[in-house]
């Protein structure tokens, strides 16, 4: 019997379908010669071997070595997409997966039709694609449309050793979906591609694989890198630090690209402009450039960007650089956010004469690789965002980073001849680096993966098999918001109480979780989509959610000046922009909407005046957000539409404002998705300690949060308000706030109420203190349902 097993298997194996084509690639001189340079491409008979003896493989090799760039090919060349499915690539970034498959279709002399990407607001995927990048996301949402990915022959994992909570969740679906694939007769392949050796956590888990995938290891060819430790570390002015050793390479060491490791896009601007201002253009030129760009990135500005076609010279102002003939430093910031025609700038040969000079957060570090860099300066640090795990509360702050990740980043300095890569901290210091990053997944909420897996019917999240699974806190917080919002079924409060703990951690989808984790938004925000249909409220509520999950609308009016003379100008803008949202915000009945109505008030503003950067520039609003807003607002009605039909919403993109009464819905509908976040004003004793002043409490926290100086309702100050999120800066501050009637508190959210008197309860926590709140205890019609529980005003 074993034997019969095994030749099974084998048949298996050397299916006929196993393609042994090859398809031929029209690729230019150039391109050939460039492709030839590459490590990855040594490796290409051991690579194709292994796809062809096992379904899933794994490719380490150092960034730049070709792995992005050169694996799709291989698998195309070997008729990997000829039989009418696709290759697939996913990249944690945005970024990655768009400027790769246009180079993938460049390097192939193929059109955007064949190569071509899908990120989630956009993409230009034709029929005819052969080759898909693609953000981790879209896949994750493609999976559930299609949970054996019957368009796909391969996937590609990209960049796995970043551990995004998506590429960790892809993993493990992959891992059950290309055996089931291969016992249905359709083989796919799956390639793990990481830019460091550290794979044990897919390879060596019994649970994901029980056969431990083949690793193949691209030897790099790296050059040695000469590290160089600072002496001292500096703990706050690290900008200042790598400015002076910039300049310091820049005047005394041979020629070569310098790249610099910064934490955030203010940290990049600001160390572009002084070295700009060390080692300038010709300041003549460089006035010219000063038009209005239409493309320029409110509040972040980027003025001497985009001089690459000007002559270069050194400034006669600047006598010291002059007298030891220092040659011009062409300077470019790079960062996600920045827009992408300046991000392809990085890849262009600096102007003759020049040095190239590339100021990026980690970016660099391995998604894009920047070709001519010979010396590396890192400050060694990283910008995160960090969640609270009891209350979510989520702030960026700036950490040491991890010995892998310096590592990273100081090869980058030995891609093209020996470099060198000063580190502004001490070998101490880096002696306490972690040694890894930790993976994604355990440091944020988890409640939209448990929705997405319990709606590809995975019920015990806990038995997932996750990379590195998240905290079983994390999930039980997750499956209990997903039960209060109705998409999960409620637990039994009945048996024993092992069995009740486990219940908790498997409640079934209910019907409204399933069109929830059809939306595209976190579930939050789906459940509030999945309301709007009331009233006519939908492409309110589809405006105000798409507001919500765009990352920053708005010019950060808080941001410091640049200069003492870009000060009074800024204040001037600050008071005018201010001016604006209260206008947006309206007065009234509106103005309880709160933030959210600036929001609203703010997209139809700019669908009016049609989107222009130009109106975006003097509205303080960032274009580039509005252009996703307007996007991501096609899509929800899209989604929206598909799940209930029958409403047939059609979003007229300018809209009318919301009547008085679609607003009280509004703010219900909101309650209703962020019902969790809700927040009372501090009164009674509180009052006491001064800290509570103007403040709130949550039920989560100890600490008072607070409504920031530019939300709508900051002079209001409302008893109860819904928040989006708790930032913390200064202060815990709430952003996306929106004003909560009373009355509506024990109707939507009984489980924060005490429904006796005052006096008895333990937690007198959202009581009305007079007594006359009514009480509607039943609130099980509403969570499950799809309307909001008849709410007198
Ligand atoms: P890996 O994925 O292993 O990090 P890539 O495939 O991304 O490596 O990069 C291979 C090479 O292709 C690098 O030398 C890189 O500089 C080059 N490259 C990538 N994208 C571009 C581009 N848009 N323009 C020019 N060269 C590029
Ligand atoms: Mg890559």
């Amino acid at each position: 019997e074993k034997e019969k097993k095994i030749s099974d298997q084998e048949k298996v194996q050397k299916k006929p379908s196993e393609p042994a084509i090859f398809i031929p690639v029209d690729r230019s001189p150039e391109v050939q010669e460039a492709r030839l340079k590459l490590p990855v491409l040594a490796e290409e008979q051991v690579i194709m071997e292994a796809v062809r003896e096992n379904p899933s493989i794994v490719i380490c090799g150092e960034t730049g070595s070709g792995k992005t760039t050169q694996v799709p090919q291989f698998l195309y060349e070997a008729g990997y997409a000829s039989d009418g499915r696709m290759i697939g690539i996913t990249e944690p970034r945005r970024v990655a997966a768009v400027s790769m498959s246009h180079r993938v279709a460049k390097e192939m002399n193929l059109p955007t039709q064949v190569v071509s990407y899908q990120i989630r607001y956009e993409g230009n995927v034709t029929s005819d694609t052969k080759i898909k990048f693609m953000t981790d996301g879209v896949l994750l949402k493609e999976i559930q449309k299609d949970f054996l990915l019957q368009k796909y022959s391969a996937i590609i994992i990209d960049e796995a050793h970043e551990r995004s909570v998506y590429t960790d969740i892809l993993i493990g679906l992959l891992s059950r979906i290309v055996p089931l694939r291969n016992k249905k007769g359709m083989p796919m392949k799956l390639l793990i591609m990481s830019a460091t050796l550290r794979v044990e956590d897919f390879t060596e888990n019994q649970r994901l694989f029980r056969t431990p995938p083949p690793v193949i290891k691209v030897d790099a060819r790296q050059f040695p890198v000469t590290i160089h430790f600072n002496k001292r570390t500096p703990l706050e002015d690290y900008t200042g630090e790598a400015f002076h050793k910039t300049c310091k390479i820049h005047r005394m060491l041979p020629p070569g690209g310098i790249l610099v490791f910064l934490t955030g896009q203010a940290e990049v601007h600001s160390l572009c402009r002084r070295l700009r201002k060390a080692f300038p253009f010709r300041k003549g030129n460089t006035l010219k450039m000063r038009k209005p760009k239409p493309q320029r990135e409110a509040g972040i500005g980027d003025e001497e960007d985009g001089d690459s076609d000007l002559d270069l010279g050194d400034d006669p102002a600047d006598a010291e650089e002059k007298a030891d003939g220092s040659i011009p430093l062409y300077v470019l910031p790079l960062y996600s956010l920045l827009a992408p025609e300046q991000q392809a700038k990085v890849f262009r040969p600096p102007p003759p004469g020049t040095r190239l000079c590339i100021i990026a957060t980690n970016v660099a570090e391995t998604s894009l690789t920047i070709p001519g860099i010979k010396y590396v300066v890192d400050c060694g640090r990283v910008k995160k965002r960090f969640y609270d795990k009891v209350t979510g509360v989520s702030s960026f702050k700036v950490t040491w980073t991890s010995q892998a990740s310096a590592n990273q980043r100081a090869g980058r300095a030995g891609r093209t001849e020996p470099g060198h890569c000063y580190r502004l901290y001490s070998s101490a210091v880096f002696g306490d680096f972690t040694l890894f990053s930790e993976a994604e997944i355990t440091r944020r909420p988890v409640e939209d993966l448990v929705l997405q897996m319990k709606d590809l019917n995975i019920e015990k999240v806990v038995n997932f098999p996750f990379p590195t699974p998240p905290s079983t806190e994390a999930l039980v917080a997750a499956e209990q918001l997903l039960v209060s919002l109705g998409a999960l079924e409620e637990p039994p409060c009945t048996g024993r109480l092992k069995d009740m703990q486990r219940a908790k951690l498997s409640c079934p989808i209910t019907p409204l979780g399933r069109a929830m984790a059809s939306f595209p938004v976190a579930p939050r925000y789906a459940k509030m989509l999945a309301l709007g249909k009331q009233q006519d409220c939908l492409p309110y509520v589809i405006a105000v959610v798409a507001a919500m999950t765009v990352r920053e609308i708005f010019e950060d009016l808080d941001r410091p000046a640049r200069s003492e003379d870009e000060s009074s100008k800024l204040n001037q803008r600050r008071a005018r922009l201010t001016q604006m949202r209260r206008l947006w915000a309206g007065q009234g009945a509106s103005l309880l909407l709160g933030d959210l109505m600036i929001m609203l008030g703010a997209v139809g503003a700019c669908e009016f005046a049609g989107c222009t950067p130009r109106f975006c520039e003097n509205s303080g609003l960032r274009y580039k957000a509005m252009v996703e807003i307007r996007k991501l607002r096609g899509q929800l009605t899209n989604a929206v539409n598909a799940v209930c039909p029958e409403v047939g919403v059609f979003v007229d993109p300018k809209m009318t404002p919301p009547t008085e009464h679609q607003v009280v819905c509004l703010r219900q509908i909101v309650l209703a998705g962020l019902g969790d976040h809700l927040a009372r004003r501090a009164q009674g004793e509180d009052l006491v300690d001064p800290k509570w002043k103007n403040a709130y409490k949550t039920p989560l926290m100890d600490e008072p949060v607070f409504i920031h100086p530019n939300s709508a309702l900051f002079k209001t100050l409302p008893e109860f308000v819904v928040y989006q999120e708790i930032m913390e800066t200064s202060k815990m501050y709430m952003r996306g706030v929106s004003a909560v009637e009373a009355e509506w508190v024990p109707q939507f959210l009984p489980q924060y109420c005490h429904f006796g008197s005052p006096l008895e309860s333990p937690s007198p926590w959202f009581c009305s203190s007079t007594g006359t709140i009514r009480c509607h205890r039943s609130s099980t019609f509403f969570r499950v349902g799809w309307q909001l529980p008849a709410v007198e005003m």
